[in-house]
């Protein structure tokens, strides 16, 4: 895609999401749109898109595993229902692969006194958007009460093996990779997405996310023995895609890396190597319809793009 093409693309998605902001303002919520679910292997699904970010579904022995939670309490009924039609068994667990709204909210839903699951860091991030309020604030009910703490922690859940990973903090400060290596599965939450127009990975900067800590998230889930990765949003993707995105993701940081070397400004760096715009709008940051700042969902104060976040890390490293 040119440039100029891009550019134009970005002025239009802002200019939309102002305008759906002004036209939705007064109005109920809309129904989240339809979950599409995929059956991976007999016993694990993947619940696409609607209201929030993709869900795993694992049914074990006597309950469900459920990773990522969707966005609203609408939402998760809708993925409650789908889940529902596979199996009479309950959702006993749910793992959730890091701290922002549209993957954690939909809790609210859930079935209270399940196990909840996450990074350390994930819980600190909960706590904190619960604290400073908020319409994105995660529900105070449903907060962790089972943190990660190392790289690997192996756990039988169910019946069912799981392994999960906090590589390095990559798309957040507390993401986790869930891999089922019996089915050769891998739910890599936000840190792969496949719904926007380029490769840039999405980093939370304001939550200590990294452009350094994804590559080696990245390179941690190529070298597991899978062969499906259920994104945070979009398709499926496969080891093929990974690969594509990490080379493509190492070749844009070591160019970044050269023009700071180089002297190069933020502004020259960002004219030569322009970012496409994030999926959706309003832009990460942006306050939602009619409401204050989103302190738990999708971004927080600060949204920066894949090339400023970079030029951040690489700058504090050179001037150490
Ligand atoms: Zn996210």
């Amino acid at each position: 895609m040119s440039h100029v093409k891009t550019l134009c693309i970005g002025l239009a998605m802002v200019v939309c999401g102002a305008l759906a902001i002004s036209g939705t303002a007064q109005q109920a919520p809309p129904a989240p749109p339809p979950i599409t679910m995929k059956m991976l292997k007999p016993d694990v699904w993947a619940g696409i898109g609607g209201a929030g970010g993709n869900s795993t579904i694992i049914i074990g022995k006597t309950g469900v595993i459920v990773v990522d939670a969707k966005q609203t309490e609408a939402g998760a009924k809708d993925l409650l229902a789908e889940i529902a039609k596979l199996t009479p068994k309950p959702v006993t667990t749910a793992i959730i692969t890091h701290s922002d709204g549209d993957h954690v909210n939909g809790l609210v839903a859930f079935p209270a006194g399940i196990k909840i699951i996450t990074h350390e860091n994930n819980k600190k991030e909960q706590e904190a958007a619960l604290a400073a309020g908020g319409r994105g604030a995660p529900p105070r009910d449903r907060l962790p009460n089972q943190v990660t703490t190392k790289t690997k922690e192996s756990m039988t859940i169910d019946g069912v093996k799981l392994e999960l990973y906090h590589f390095a903090p990559a798309h957040t400060s507390g993401d986790l990779v869930v891999y089922l290596p019996a089915q050769k599965i891998v739910s890599t939450g936000d840190i792969v997405t496949m719904n926007r127009a380029d490769d840039n990975p999405n980093i939370h900067f304001e939550k200590n996310g990294s452009t350094e800590g994804w590559l080696t998230n990245l390179k941690g889930m190529i070298a597991l023995n899978a062969d499906t990765y259920v994104t945070g949003h979009g398709d499926l993707a496969t080891k093929a895609d990974l690969q594509r995105k990490l080379a493509a993701t190492t070749e844009r940081r070591n160019k970044i890396a050269a023009m700071v070397k180089e002297g190069k400004t933020l502004e020259q760096i960002k004219a030569a190597l322009p970012d496409a715009p994030a999926p959706g709008a309003p832009p990460r940051g942006a306050a939602p319809a009619g409401g204050a700042p989103a302190a738990g969902g999708r971004g927080g104060a600060v949204a920066l793009t894949y090339v400023e976040t970079a030029y951040q890390e690489i700058t504090k490293g050179t001037k150490k």
